[in-house]
């Protein structure tokens, strides 16, 4: 299952930046991932400072 960015997300860029296959992109408040692109590498869960991508 793809990972999903919560409302915790401040909006940093640091997850877009880690993605490997360019799936998270910035949204309406915060970032968002695109789940037809999502690996699950865990790598955005990685980086957040919040943890705010969650699977
Ligand atoms: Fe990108 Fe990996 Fe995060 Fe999926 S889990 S959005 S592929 S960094
Ligand atoms: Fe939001 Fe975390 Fe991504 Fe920063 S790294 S944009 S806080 S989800």
């Amino acid at each position: 299952m793809a990972y999903v960015i919560n409302d915790e997300c401040i909006s940093c860029g640091a997850c877009a930046a880690e993605c490997p296959v360019s799936a998270i992109s910035e949204g309406d408040g915060k970032y968002e991932i695109n789940a037809d692109l999502c690996v699950e590498c865990g790598a955005c869960a990685g980086v957040c400072p919040v943890g705010a991508p969650n699977n």
